[in-house]
């Protein structure tokens, strides 16, 4: 007795998190979980599974799984398929949740039950989360008819953005997980035309026999089965786990569909919307019953329908898209400059005190000019990261990227692409491998890889380094026409000048990979909202940890290196200043300098194409402790001037000019430098292949782009 107390009381139950894309999953998540990651505004950013501990109201803990958003538990997109899979393991006991949250978006009732009744079907007890009751007026949704009529255990309404009804949610919970109600897969059947449960029956029989399922789990499961293949699928993995099945199970499966299907199309249903058009039919009625006046349940639909006839309009739209992505690429460069300075300065400052308080030797020379010179130089860009990030995710949750999704899309249908390739790409600004992972979102094998390929085309936010030290090194910072700044409109070049080859590759590349399956641009558009400040933060937070983290160690680690290979052999004669030029390091960059020569590098700019395959911002560090190191004087040095005032002794000229950090600019936008992109994309993509092709296809363009940029320079008398 006393043991199974015990027991019941260790036991951790688990709970499991479903719902529409967009319906706050993410959001009732970090609340639950009190655990801070990913919230947005756009269907299907949540791929992964997530795992979190949920304190019940008791003190009890619970683990929560979040699953991808899902519309139903029919597979079609790869996002759909992971979770259907995994809901046909719970059917068959395999890793069954003790209890369902399905969230439910109120001001979205009918599309958004159409899971919430595919998840009663199961016979694990669920408990609604109606959330978003912010945006409906209240006394429009009665709760409690909605639970009854859905014969789901309870729903709760709250507001995850507006943070109430969490508490509710979580009594809710413990009900159910304390006293498991009877299982209502029993109880309620799935309302829907007799004649079609008969024709069903030979399925429906089948499944009841060998899976021991309820009566509505079996009429779901062939209606499923039914419209589509891919849910057949699903049977032929789980016949062969499970011990004790007919070994010719799965081909009696096939053949009585195949006969059904015959029967449905007679009755005139079309078998590949039988489920939908059930479901609905069901789902319909339910809502009119409770909600009669549809149409007027929301308090701000007109508005955010007013924002978009201008938003999307076929030339606004375009128009205010690039102006506010100049807006932001602008204020990058702007806005950025007084923290940077600011970190500048006590970088300086802080070298200085090592200076004035440590003795003369090698550990000084190491600190100063290995690791404040090399890690420092690259801090100083942080904040430009981070503001950069700030406004791609507030773009993101405001609901506004879905917009653009739509208006690119039949642009991004002509080049091979994809509307749901928008927000990937897009989210390659900030970086390359958050994009790949977001492709996931669309169907298509051929869309999705095409989109994998481009990525890292678009400039993301570790070149940014790169390109602003050139352009403060070398760009004047004049106006052109009196008003466009010409260094922003440098940077802005650079970035469309990635963005324009990436689409052109995109059209290139989708006339040779061959097509596997075609899909249709269905997305719904969010309304608008104010995004989570909390959640946009975090992501700001986020990157900024990782951009320290690199720092920390890659960056320091290379810098360190570096400082030695640069500073050993110390020469005799650096009292020339060009000491560098003869130790370990000069000699490698010497090596590599006839290769690249044509693009107008030498060898310091070498050495840093070598230390920046690991992360391109490495360039920006090696450049600083090469300069430092060559710096007999003991000080960290300013890494733009110094930039400017190398003189090459063996011409007595500038070793670097405009054209140079054009050329090299350029070089940026293309190069393959970044060993964790093309990890990722080994991961995504399942094969070296596709990496490999990449790296190729990267350099090559790269080196051709730097060339025709410094050699057509020079032709033209630059
Ligand atoms: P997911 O795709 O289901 O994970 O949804 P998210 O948690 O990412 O939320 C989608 C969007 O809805 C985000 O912009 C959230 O800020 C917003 N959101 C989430 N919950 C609420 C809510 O209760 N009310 C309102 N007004 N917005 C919400
Ligand atoms: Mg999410």
């Amino acid at each position: 007795m006393m043991n199974s107390n015990l027991q019941s009381h260790s036991k951790i139950f688990k709970i499991a998190l479903l719902g529409n894309p967009n319906s706050g999953k993410t959001a009732i998540f970090n609340l639950l979980t009190k655990l801070r990651h990913k919230v947005s505004n756009y269907p299907g950013v949540t791929v992964e599974q997530k795992m979190g501990i949920v304190k019940l109201n008791n003190g009890r803990l619970a683990e929560l799984l979040d699953l991808p958003g899902t519309y139903s538990l029919t597979p079609e997109s790869l996002d759909e398929k992971i979770v259907a899979e995994e809901v046909t393991k719970w059917v068959h006991g395999i890793h069954r949740p003790d209890a369902i949250i399905s969230v439910v978006d109120a001001s979205n009732l009918s599309r958004n039950l159409y899971l919430t009744t595919q998840l009663t079907d199961l016979g694990i007890p669920v408990v609604m989360a109606l959330n978003m009751m912010d945006l409906v007026k209240s006394g429009t949704v009665d709760h409690h008819q909605l639970s009854e009529k859905l014969g789901i255990h309870a729903a709760i309404p709250m507001s995850a953005k507006e943070k109430w009804g969490v508490n509710h949610l979580l009594d809710g919970l413990w009900k159910v997980l304390e006293s498991p109600p009877p299982d209502c897969s029993f109880m309620i059947p799935l309302n829907i035309p007799a004649i079609v449960s008969t024709t069903l029956e030979p399925l429906t029989s089948i499944f009841k026999e060998n899976f021991q399922y309820s009566p509505r789990l079996a009429v779901a499961q062939a209606l499923r089965v039914i419209t589509r293949n891919s849910a057949l699928e699903l049977y032929r993995k789980i016949i062969q786990t499970l011990p004790g099945l007919d070994d010719n199970l799965f081909e009696k499966l096939i053949d009585t569909r195949g006969e059904i299907i015959g029967q449905i199309e007679s009755l005139n249903y079309s078998h590949r919307i039988l489920e939908a058009t059930l479901r609905y039919a069901m789902i319909d009625d339910m809502v009119k019953s409770i909600q009669p006046d549809n149409e007027k349940i929301l308090k701000q639909v007109t508005r955010s329908e007013k924002a978009d006839r201008i938003l999307t309009h076929k030339w606004l739209g375009p128009a205010i898209f690039i102006s506010i992505m100049y807006i932001i690429f602008h204020s990058v460069f702007t806005l950025a400059t007084i923290p940077m300075d600011w970190i500048d300065e006590s970088i300086h400052k802080i070298g200085d005190i090592i200076l004035r308080t440590m003795g003369p030797g090698m550990l000084r020379d190491l600190l100063v000019d290995g690791v404040f010179g090399g890690v420092g130089a690259i801090l100083v860009f942080l904040p430009q990261i981070l503001i950069l990030v700030f406004f791609l995710s507030m773009l993101e949750d405001s609901g506004y990227m879905a917009r653009v999704a739509f208006l690119l899309d039949r642009f991004m249908t002509k080049v091979g692409l994809h509307g749901r390739s928008a927000l990937p790409l897009i989210s390659g600004y900030a970086c390359a491998i958050p994009g790949i992972m977001a492709s996931r979102t669309i169907d298509s094998w051929k869309e999705r890889l095409i989109t994998i390929l481009i990525l890292p085309l678009m400039s993301c936010s570790a070149r940014l380094p790169v390109y602003s030290l050139l352009i403060g090194a070398f760009i004047p910072a004049k106006l052109l026409f009196g008003f466009i700044s010409l260094q922003g409109f440098t940077l802005v070049t650079m970035y469309i000048l990635g963005t324009v080859v990436a689409f052109i590759l995109a059209w290139i590349f989708s006339k040779f990979i061959p097509i596997q399956g075609k899909s249709s641009f269905v997305m719904e558009m969010p309304p608008y909202r104010i995004p989570i400040m909390g959640s946009v933060f975090h992501q700001v937070f986020t990157r900024a940890k990782l951009f320290l983290k690199n720092a920390g160690q890659i960056i320091l680690a290379i810098s360190i290196v570096l400082w030695f290979i640069a500073s050993f052999p110390s020469s005799p004669n650096s009292v020339n200043g060009n000491h560098v030029e003869d130790s370990y390091a000069g000699k490698i960059g010497k090596i590599i300098e006839p290769v690249i020569k044509p693009l107008g590098f030498d060898w310091k700019i070498g050495i840093g194409l070598v230390t920046s395959f690991a992360a391109r911002e490495v360039m920006v560090s090696t450049l600083a402790t090469l300069y430092s190191v060559d710096n007999g004087e003991n000080s960290i040095v300013h890494l733009s001037s110094s930039l400017v005032k190398d003189i090459n002794i063996h011409t007595g000229k500038q070793r670097y000019d405009v054209l140079f950090a054009l050329s090299l600019m350029v070089f940026y936008v293309f190069a393959a430098q970044c060993m964790a992109t093309f990890a990722i994309v080994k991961v995504e993509t399942n094969s070296w292949k596709w990496p490999i092709f990449m790296i190729c296809y990267m350099s090559m363009l790269a080196y051709g782009a730097s060339f025709l940029v410094y050699q057509g320079g020079r032709l033209l008398g630059f």
